[in-house]
């Protein structure tokens, strides 16, 4: 189940769990089975996946189904990323009022990227009725507007050979709408085979608590929503065929190619795990979707990243938050396994080494702050150093460098809270006391205009290269960053990122030109008739990636240029080109050309929703513009007050603290989405000129 945060996921998971008689029915909406951890309990919100194994009749048969309740928001570790790659098929929730939000879009572009395939669910129709008082047609008006949204997004980014047939589609029943909290949904077959009109629907809200209980009677949200799951959502097998050329790296005609096709429970054992979770009494427990094969208690198994081998201990299945062990379960489902020692999320796991692992789960948001940490007793640096690296094999958006010379424990995150959050858990639950560095924020450089050509010596003078740089066009640093095009240096045939350049804009004769895309930039060999270019094109290649890593305003990662390659000089003889030459005349071309491009600076911008009670509502714009931040959006439900902001991360620190002095403590935030901006012109200079002191770096203004 995916959706914006607040649209009603864990809402609708209980009453789905409550249909299948795992939660009592009276309870489903108010226990929020699935939000099951005590942090989730104080904010009020999804933070970890969790999943169910459940059954549902439907014509007379009955069929199993896998669900996982995914988190609103990401400073957690990009679990929404992770549990798309383990699903083939996604309930998207949208609130009948709100309509289609911002996440509902990165929810979306995760799965359909995955080729998961959508259907939708418009939840809190009660709103409409209750609050909105609209009456059928303006009701019905309503929903088709949300559908048509939905429908706008999956054309534009469902993988294009299932771009018309996975439009939702209310003849066909893939659309739903109802309340969760309510428990009732409809769709159009129901609706006809039931005889119920939307005048029903708001008949019953007129007529109150009993009448909606009808309502809910007459179309349970569970039954609605699980038959469109089982009529409209693939099935592992049917799914599988598509998705594992997609995902999975090895060869479709060997036997584990041909058992992963067909979702075989007796092929070799193929899993890809998806999540890790640590266990207070079963250890580390993998969340992990069998592709092939079937997993059996007591087992060997092979970690194809880690390159180690382990025994599988225990299979669970959940029912909410409780736990089943179970002997064995075959290919299509997801299960939770202990045992595999050292493994961590994206992990492919088999039962032969020598099988390909699945592609890497890419993730949308990366860490853009970095703390050092240190224990306050010396002697628990190895405990730190082990507690970290398990933290970070849970959460792939955390990243934990320890410089073994030094000692020095630098841990990166998606913003201050992450990192808080990991500071918390360090103290309350492994009982470590630590302390930490002030937070620096990671920045990014990029170009502004296309440079002058500039020439690049090579130091023997004998190699020419003449380079120029330009910002690359917006669709195109989108596809990169959305990881639409691989990464990598150009093999020879490459006729997909040749065809898929030249669909966003490019020409063919400068997209059969790209050699590389590194990091959301672009190298373009625009060379012609030089004789060996050929030999030096790898050493061109390291100069580029090597600026790329580094760039000339602050030694920040560079993103969105395009390098061009037009013209070279090189000696006759290869013992004068070697790279000692090469490179350090490739990297200082770049770079100047770089310079004379008018370079900016990029830093991470936070989306972040803040909850207090209305009265606070001054002193939140206060505190949010004082920190360059600016409002999007305030709501106020009765004296609740939700409001939405953007705020430069640089000027994020502390917010927590001056939130609560200005709330009396009641009010919180939660990090609803990050991106990199470029930064106000007048702040520029004095940003660089900081990072470049702290790195030790001469000064260049
Ligand atoms: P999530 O963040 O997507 O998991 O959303 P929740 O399930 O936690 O729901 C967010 C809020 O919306 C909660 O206050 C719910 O009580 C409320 N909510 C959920 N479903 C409905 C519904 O059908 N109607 C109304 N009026 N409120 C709902």
């Amino acid at each position: 189940i995916i959706a914006h945060i607040d649209h009603g996921k864990t809402t609708t998971s209980d009453s789905l769990l409550a249909g299948a008689g795992m939660l009592s029915f009276e309870v489903a909406g108010k226990e929020l089975k699935l939000d099951y951890l005590e942090v989730e309990r104080e904010r009020g919100i999804t933070v970890q996946s969790a999943d169910v194994n459940m059954v549902h009749e439907y014509e007379g048969k009955e069929y199993l189904i896998n669900l996982i309740d995914t988190p609103g928001h990401v400073d957690f570790g990009g679990d929404v990323t992770r549990a798309i790659r383990a699903i083939d098929g996604a309930i998207v929730i949208v609130d009948a009022v709100e309509g289609v939000m911002p996440q509902t879009e990165t929810v979306l572009r995760q799965a359909l990227r995955e080729y998961v395939k959508p259907v939708l669910f418009i939840n809190k129709v009660d709103r409409l009725i209750s609050e909105l008082r609209l009456p059928p047609e303006k009701m019905q008006e309503q929903l088709l507007k949300v559908i048509s949204g939905v429908n706008k997004l999956i054309s534009r980014m469902a993988p294009k050979e299932f771009r018309d047939q996975w439009l939702v589609n209310v003849q066909n029943g893939s659309v739903a709408f109802g309340s969760a909290i309510d428990k009732w949904a409809l769709s159009f077959p129901w609706m006809k085979q039931n005889n119920i009109t939307f005048k029903d629907i708001i008949d019953a809200y007129n007529k109150g608590e009993d009448a909606i209980k009808e309502l809910m009677e007459k179309a349970p949200l569970h039954r609605v929503l699980l038959d469109m799951v089982v009529k409209h959502l693939p099935n592992p097998a049917e799914a599988q065929k598509y998705r594992v050329p997609r995902l999975w790296l090895g060869d479709l005609d060997t036997p584990e190619g041909k058992a992963l096709l067909e979702c075989d429970p007796k092929g070799p054992l193929v899993m890809n795990v998806t999540k890790v979770m640590m266990d207070p009494h079963a250890g580390e427990i993998a969340v992990a979707r069998i592709y092939s094969g079937t997993l059996k208690r007591g087992e060997n198994v092979y970690l194809s990243f880690s390159g180690s081998e382990s025994k599988v201990q225990q299979i669970f299945l959940w029912k909410g938050n409780q736990r089943f062990p179970i002997e064995e379960v075959p290919a299509g489902n997801i299960v939770g396994v202990s045992g595999l020692r050292g493994v961590s999320s994206g992990e492919t796991v088999t039962s032969d080494p020598n099988i390909a692992p699945f592609e890497k789960i890419k993730h949308i948001f990366e860490p853009v702050v970095t703390k050092a940490f240190e224990p306050k007793n010396p002697k628990d640096l190895q405990k730190l150093i082990i507690a970290l690296k398990n933290k970070e094999r849970e959460d792939p958006t955390l990243r934990v460098e320890v410089n073994e010379e030094t000692g020095e424990i630098l841990v990166s995150g998606l913003g201050e809270l992450h990192l808080e959050i990991i500071e918390d858990w360090l103290r309350r639950e492994q009982k470590l006391e630590i302390q930490t560095s002030p937070p620096i924020v990671v920045y990014r450089e990029s170009v502004s205009k296309v440079s002058p050509t500039i020439e690049g010596k090579s130091p023997n003078k004998h190699n020419k290269f003449y380079i120029h740089v330009e910002p690359l066009p917006e669709n195109i640093w989108r596809a990169l960053s959305e990881g639409e095009l691989p990464e990598g240096r150009v093999k020879k045939k490459a006729e997909e990122i040749v065809n898929k350049l030249i669909e966003l804009g490019m020409t063919r004769e400068e997209a059969k030109r790209v050699k590389d895309i590194f990091q959301d930039n672009i190298f373009i060999d625009a060379t012609k008739g030089i004789v060996h270019i050929g030999e030096v094109m790898e050493m061109c290649l390291d100069a580029f990636e090597e600026v790329m890593k580094a760039g000339p305003l602050a030694k920040e990662p560079v993103i969105g240029v395009k390098v061009v390659l037009e013209d070279a000089v090189l000696h006759e003889d290869a013992i004068h080109r070697g790279p000692a030459q090469v490179i350090p005349a490739v990297r200082d071309a770049i770079k100047e050309a770089m310079l004379q491009a008018d370079p900016v600076l990029f830093e991470p911008v936070q989306t972040l929703r803040i909850d207090a009670p209305a009265e606070y509502m001054g002193g939140i714009s206060r505190i949010i513009q004082s920190r360059r931040g600016q409002i999007l959006e305030m709501d106020q439900d009765e004296d609740h007050l939700i409001v939405k902001a953007r705020m430069p991360v640089a000027e994020s620190f502390g917010f927590t603290t001056s939130l609560r002095s200005e709330t009396a403590g009641r009010g919180f935030w939660t990090f609803i989405d990050s991106k990199f901006e470029r930064i106000p012109r007048e702040l520029q200079n004095n940003v660089v000129k900081k990072i470049r002191e702290r790195k030790g770096l001469p000064q260049i203004f």
